[in-house]
């Protein structure tokens, strides 16, 4: 424990009716992109966190009967009793480490489409499903009987949880994804009879669920429920006001309360836009209308906030989904006097992109994430070094900074070479973007931790040649040199060079970032489609007189879609006056204005303008690379024996992809596989 037990509180055992959880940290419910698919992957991810520390560790939404599903996205299932053994092995691995396991059953309702099962979707009013995906489908209205049949359904998921060993049910109802919230609010609930109108009415059904899952199985797990402190719909759906009310109407009800927020947007927003604890208004207060214990959310990394939490009596547990991710021994990190070593998650909401893109989730800090069981990768274990001693890191961005990291815990001698006179590489330049300050903890982590070794040198101010590597006798060489913004507006739209007049004003994001910032009237054309685009907007609305941003898209920011931020980046961008200009791109650019193309009819227009930003394609920065790779026959006499580029300079892509890259580098170092080899292990589903 700490000197001064400036974290005791921390530590804390808290009962959760029939149950106690160890302390006070809560992995609440998050999703992987695993799910059925992966159930091996998501086991061992989920018992890696007790292992870090996690009092209490959750599943992932668990889909509790076949009438109600949300393909295209993979969570788990519990539909029959053949899905038990998948269930219990992720709560086998929880209890390994006195770790409480929960489990998250969810009807989604109005929310799931039912692609997969092809079942008919049902819901307090028959509307048109809310996904994502906007599917053509609508939800028939449940009659008493189906409510009956709901309530039977889950008092049997509760059963067949028990099976599995769990000790915590949350019920789900929140963020719009789960039947329990559509009833409570008004929105979805237009119903007459009494399980709609007035709040005691909207909550009878939560009601009914959580004493008969209690009658179930309450001897052994506590019941809880999940709900969203306030719908964010303008007061049309269910407010914080009547959240308030609600549990002041049933404050013993649950074991246990757990607040979420409004949508997954809402409550998981990325550090662009929110600061950790951003819901504490939300839920300050709530506490004392409950003798039951409260676990609510907000991204903390910062043990002093969580404390803080605590003694002000906001809530009974911190609950945590990303730092969980981004650092899975945070928990124990804290108790061992570690949180230095904490590796802060950045708020990125990359590992939201898994989910949303029905992959596998990724973390750009924590590269480990669903790999633990996929590739063994540990997150704090590293086997030892190999035959080899030495390795020379070119470029110390996330790639570089990752690797050497990792091979230092390996045990080899390593240098990093950088040409800037600080280390970071594209997250030093980015951090200082609007929003992205959290995104520095790339660099300060990893510094951090390199700078404790006594193995790792860097060596700044230091731009390499392909001679100067080839005469330092180095066993290995990672080429991590990064990329460039392109000049030339190839991308997505354009495969090939815009044609673009000798005296037009064009700048790259590279610019931009080293101070070189257009004025005037500005467009900032698009065809990134992550954040650079809209960020720069933003940035340039301080310095430009005018601010268009030009995209082939439809939508600002497309693939932010997958990190929660598109509705918000478009909220932000049109509230600070930016002109959008969607589906068209920009096909010739002149010295006084831009041509510019609908991409649907071929219409062509010219806008006058002073500059224009070209947010396009990224370059490898490869040239050490290609000059290093001409030059094999050299390397045996140099005392090499593998030269390889790794993140950007490899391939561009964001920074969870160069921390991956460098991560895999040092993990694979001397491992000897062949490329033919399968790089992880995969369930084989057939029976
Ligand atoms: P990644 O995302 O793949 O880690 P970055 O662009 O973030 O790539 O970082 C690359 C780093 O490499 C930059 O800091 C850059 O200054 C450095 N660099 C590029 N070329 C050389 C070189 N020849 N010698 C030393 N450092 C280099
Ligand atoms: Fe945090 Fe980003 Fe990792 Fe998600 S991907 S846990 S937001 S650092």
């Amino acid at each position: 424990m700490n000197e001064n037990d400036r974290y005791k509180i921390l530590f804390e055992s808290v009962e959760i009716g029939p149950v106690t959880a160890k302390n006070r940290f809560y992995q609440v419910p998050h999703c992987n992109g695993g799910g059925y698919r992966d159930p091996s992957a998501v086991a061992e991810m989920r018992r890696i966190k007790a292992e870090g520390g996690w009092g209490v560790v959750f599943t992932e939404q668990v889909e509790l009967h076949h009438s109600s599903e949300i393909t295209p996205y993979i969570e788990l299932r519990l539909w029959e009793d053949d899905d038990i053994p998948m269930i219990t092995k992720m709560a086998e691995g929880i209890h390994k480490h006195d770790a409480l396991a929960g489990i998250e059953l969810a009807y989604p309702g109005i929310n799931g489409p039912n692609l997969y099962t092809r079942e008919v979707p049902m819901a307090p009013t028959p509307l048109p499903i809310r996904s994502y995906t906007n599917d053509p489908v609508s939800a028939r209205v449940m009659t008493k009987r189906d409510i009956r049949d709901l309530r039977r359904w889950h008092r049997d998921a509760c059963l067949r949880t028990k099976t599995a060993d769990y000790d915590l049910i949350c019920l789900y109802g929140a963020h719009g994804f789960g039947v329990i919230q559509h009833f409570l609010s008004p929105l979805t609930n237009q119903r007459s009879d009494e399980y709609g109108g007035s709040l005691k009415n909207r909550s009878r059904l939560m009601s009914e669920l959580i004493s008969e899952c209690r009658d179930a199985v309450g001897d052994r797990c506590a019941i809880a429920v999940r709900l969203s402190l306030d719908e964010q719909t303008d007061g049309l759906g269910f407010t914080n006001t009547e959240l308030r009310e609600l549990v002041a109407m049933h404050a013993d009800l649950p074991d246990l309360w757990d607040f979420a927020h409004g949508s997954w947007e809402d409550c998981s927003s990325s550090s662009r836009f929110s600061e950790e604890s951003s819901q504490t208004d939300l839920v300050a207060g709530i506490r004392q209308l409950t003798s039951k214990p409260v676990v609510g959310v907000g991204r903390f990394t910062s043990p002093d906030t969580m404390v803080k939490q605590i003694k002000d009596g906001v809530l009974d547990f911190i609950g945590c989904a990303r730092p969980s991710i981004a650092d899975p021994f945070l928990p124990n990190k804290i108790k061992q006097d570690k949180v230095d070593e904490i590796r802060e998650c950045i708020g990125c909401n990359i590992c939201i992109t898994g989910d949303m893109t029905m992959s596998l989730s990724r973390c750009t800090q924590n590269p480990t994430f669903m790999e633990e069981w996929r590739r063994g990768w540990h997150p704090e274990i590293f086997a030892n070094k190999g035959g080899s001693d030495s390795v020379l890191i070119v470029g110390s961005g996330p790639a570089g900074l990752e690797a050497a990291r990792v091979l230092g815990e390996r045990g080899y001698s390593v240098v990093i070479a950088e040409a800037k006179q600080e280390i970071g590489g594209r997250v030093q330049r980015e951090r200082s973007l609007p929003g992205l300050s959290a995104w520095g903890r790339v660099a300060d982590y990893r510094k951090y931790q390199i700078e404790r070794m006594a193995n790792v040198d860097i060596y700044l101010d230091s731009l390499l040649d392909a001679d100067q590597v080839l005469s330092y006798g180095f066993n290995h060489v990672a080429v991590a040199t990064g990329a460039h913004w392109r000049r030339d507006g190839v991308a997505r739209y354009h495969v090939k060079p815009l044609p673009i007049e000798s005296n037009a004003r064009v700048y790259t994001p590279d610019d931009i970032m080293e101070d070189n910032i257009p004025s005037g009237k500005v467009v900032v054309y698009d065809d990134d489609h992550y954040y650079m685009g809209g960020v720069l907007s933003e940035l340039l609305c301080s310095y430009a007189g005018h601010v268009t941003l030009v995209t082939p898209s439809a939508n600002v920011s497309d693939w932010t879609v997958n990190t929660l931020e598109q509705y918000t980046i478009h909220s932000r961008l049109a509230s600070l006056g930016v002109k959008i200009v969607l589906n068209r791109a920009v096909s010739e650019i002149f010295s006084d204005g831009i041509d510019t193309v609908c991409r649907y009819t071929g219409d062509k227009e010219h806008d006058q303008c002073d500059a224009v930003v070209l947010v396009t394609a990224q370059r490898s920065e490869d040239k050490l690379w290609q000059e290093l790779r001409s030059r094999e026959s050299e390397w045996a006499d140099a005392g090499i024996q593998s030269i390889q580029v790794i993140g950007d300079a490899n391939a561009p892509a964001p920074i969870a992809w160069a921390t991956f890259a460098g991560h895999r580098y040092a993990r694979e170092l001397d491992m000897d596989k062949s490329i033919t080899d399968m790089p992880f292990r995969r369930d084989q589903l057939l029976n």
